[in-house]
C-alpha cells in the first residue's frame, strides 16, 4: 500500500506554480532570518543588562545599595514575628493587635463584601534586576492573614536610607506561599456560587497594575513554570457550581433542572464586546424593570464545566489576538465572565428569542491594569481616552462597592459602562469578593501602595465590628 500511495502521488506541479512557491520560500526564509535578528539582539539586551547588574556588587543576591533597605524590613519582619519565608499562616505566631478578628472569623459568608489583598511573589526577571521583596503579608492570631504592608524605600535629605512602613488591614493577606486554591477557599468561593444557586448577584473582582497577578489568579497558572497554583477562580467557581447543581438536583429530572448560560465580554474604552461572539460590539440598556442588560450578549449554554473552562479558552484567546489586538490589549480593558443559572423554564425561553437569562448571576472580572488610570494625563490622544475611561470606572467603582454595605438607595452605577454592566452586582442582596493583586517587587512599591489605599477605601467605612451580621 505504500507502494500504491507512491504511485498514485500527483505529478510535480506546473512551472507556474512552483514559481510561485519559490517565492513564498523565500518569504518565509526572509521572515525566518529577521525573526533570528530580532532574537539575537533581545538575546545580546539581555546579556548586556545581567552583565551590568553582574557588575553592581552585591552581598547575598542583594544590590549594595539595597542592603540598609533590606535589614529594615527584615527588622520589620522579625519584630512581627514573621518568618524569613512565609508559609500558610498557621495563627501561632503573634500578630498586631486585632480588635474585630475573632469575632466574626468563622464564616466567610458573614458579610457581603470582603476585601483582600494577594501578593505575588518576586519574578525570576525581578531577582535578576536586584529587585528585592518590599511586601509584607502579616499573620494575625486568628490564622488567616488581615495585614499587609508596603516597604517603601526612601532616601532623607541627608541622603541616609529609611523604609516606610505602610500597613493596611483587609479581611484577609494572602502571602506568595498561597495559592489559588487556598484564597478560592478563604474567601468563601463555595458559599458564594450557594449564594447564586439562590437566585441572587455574586462577584469576585481582580483588581492591581498589569503585572500583578490579576489574570493568574483568575486563570490559573497553567502554561507557566510554576504549575503549583493550578487552574484560577474561574474554573473553581465553576466546579463548585456544578458539583452544588448536581447534589441539589438529584431527584429532579435532567429537563427539569436549573440551566447555567455562561457570557464573557470586555469593556473597552466605553463600549461592551462579546468575547464569545468574534468581539461583536454590544449595547447597553436599561430595560425599565431596574434591569440592565447587554443586548446582543451570546448566552452559551453549558452542560457541565469542561464546557465553561473551553468556552474561556475560546475567548482567551480571542482577547489576546483579535484583531484590535493592538489596542485592547488585556491591560486596557476589564473582562467580564458571567455564569447565570436559570430554570428549566426560563432556559427554555432563552433557548427561543436569545433573551437573557433571569436567575442567580456570578460575575468574575479581571480589571484593567489599576496603572492605566493615570494615562489620563498621556500626551498621546488614544492612551490618553484609553485611561480616562479607566480612571471613571476605577473611581465609579469604588463608589458603587461602598454603597452596597451602606444600604444607600442611589448607586452611583450610571456613571461608567464597567460599573453600568455590573448594575446588580451593588444590588442590596449582592455578595461581593474584591482581591487587591501586589507585585512584591521593589521597583512597584508605589503602584502596590496605590492598590491598597484603593482597596482601603473600598473597606475601611465600615467601623470594627459592623462586619458581624
Ligand atoms: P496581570 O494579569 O495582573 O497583568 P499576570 O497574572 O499576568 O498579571 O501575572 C504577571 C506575571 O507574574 C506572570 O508572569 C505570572 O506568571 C506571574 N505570577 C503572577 N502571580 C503569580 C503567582 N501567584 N505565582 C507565581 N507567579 C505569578
Ligand atoms: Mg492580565
Amino acid at each position: 500500500t505504500l507502494r500504491s500511495s507512491i504511485d498514485s502521488s500527483p505529478s510535480p506541479p506546473p512551472a507556474g506554480r512552483r514559481l510561485a512557491t519559490a517565492a513564498i520560500v523565500g518569504k518565509m526564509d526572509e521572515m525566518e532570518r529577521k525573526r533570528e535578528e530580532r532574537r539575537r539582539r533581545n538575546m545580546d539586551e539581555k546579556a548586556r543588562k545581567r552583565a551590568e547588574n553582574a557588575a553592581v556588587a552585591t552581598r547575598g543576591g542583594i544590590a549594595i545599595d539595597s542592603v540598609e533597605y533590606v535589614k529594615q524590613i527584615f527588622a520589620y519582619r522579625a519584630q512581627h514575628g514573621v518568618q524569613a519565608k512565609p508559609t500558610h499562616y498557621d495563627g501561632a505566631a503573634a500578630g498586631l493587635p486585632t480588635a474585630w478578628d475573632e469575632e466574626h472569623e468563622s464564616d466567610a459568608s458573614a458579610s457581603r463584601i470582603r476585601v483582600v489583598v494577594r501578593k505575588r511573589p518576586l519574578l525570576g526577571a525581578e531577582r535578576e534586576r536586584l529587585e528585592f521583596d518590599a511586601v509584607t503579608t502579616l499573620p494575625s492570631p486568628s490564622g488567616l492573614a488581615r495585614y499587609c504592608t508596603v516597604h517603601e524605600p526612601k532616601r532623607r535629605v541627608d541622603e541616609s536610607k529609611e523604609v516606610s512602613h505602610h500597613e493596611f488591614r483587609l479581611d484577609a493577606a494572602f502571602s506568595e506561599a498561597d495559592t489559588n486554591g487556598d484564597i478560592g477557599s478563604a474567601i468563601g468561593l463555595r458559599s458564594l456560587v450557594g449564594h447564586v444557586l439562590d437566585g441572587q448577584p455574586a462577584t469576585v473582582l481582580c483588581f492591581g497594575q498589569t503585572g500583578s497577578g490579576k489574570t493568574v489568579t483568575m486563570m490559573g497558572l497553567s502554561g507557566h513554570d510554576d504549575g503549583r497554583s493550578g487552574v484560577g477562580l474561574f474554573t473553581m467557581a465553576t466546579r463548585e457550581l456544578f458539583a452544588l447543581l448536581e447534589r441539589t438536583c438529584a431527584g429532579i429530572r435532567p429537563d427539569e433542572r436549573p440551566v447555567v448560560f455562561v457570557s464573557f465580554f470586555e469593556i473597552y474604552r466605553a463600549g461592551a464586546y462579546d468575547l464569545l461572539n468574534n468581539r461583536e460590539a454590544l449595547a447597553v440598556r436599561d430595560d425599565g424593570k431596574g434591569r440592565t442588560i447587554v443586548s446582543g450578549l451570546m448566552h452559551a449554554e453549558a452542560p457541565n464545566a469542561p464546557a465553561v473552562d473551553g468556552l474561556v479558552e475560546l475567548a482567551a484567546r480571542a482577547r489576546s489576538t483579535g484583531s484590535t489586538a493592538a489596542n485592547a490589549q488585556s491591560s486596557r480593558s476589564h473582562a467580564i465572565l458571567q455564569l447565570r443559572v436559570c430554570s428549566a423554564a426560563l432556559a427554555a425561553r432563552v433557548r427561543i428569542d436569545g433573551s437573557t437569562p433571569g436567575g442567580g448571576k456570578l460575575s468574575l472580572i479581571d480589571l484593567a491594569g489599576s496603572e492605566r488610570a493615570a494615562d489620563a494625563a498621556d500626551e498621546e490622544q488614544q492612551t490618553r481616552l484609553e485611561g480616562a475611561e479607566i480612571n471613571k470606572s476605577l473611581l465609579c467603582l469604588k463608589e458603587c462597592i461602598r454603597a452596597i454595605d451602606t444600604h444607600k438607595k442611589h448607586t452611583p452605577f450610571r456613571g461608567s459602562k464597567l460599573t453600568h454592566v455590573l448594575r446588580e452586582a451593588f444590588s442590596g442582596n449582592a455578595k461581593m469578593v474584591f482581591i487587591a493583586n501586589v507585585s512584591s517587587a521593589s521597583g512597584a512599591t508605589e503602584h502596590s501602595l496605590n492598590t491598597l489605599r484603593y482597596a482601603a477605601r473600598v473597606n475601611d467605612f465600615r467601623p470594627p465590628g459592623s462586619r458581624a451580621r
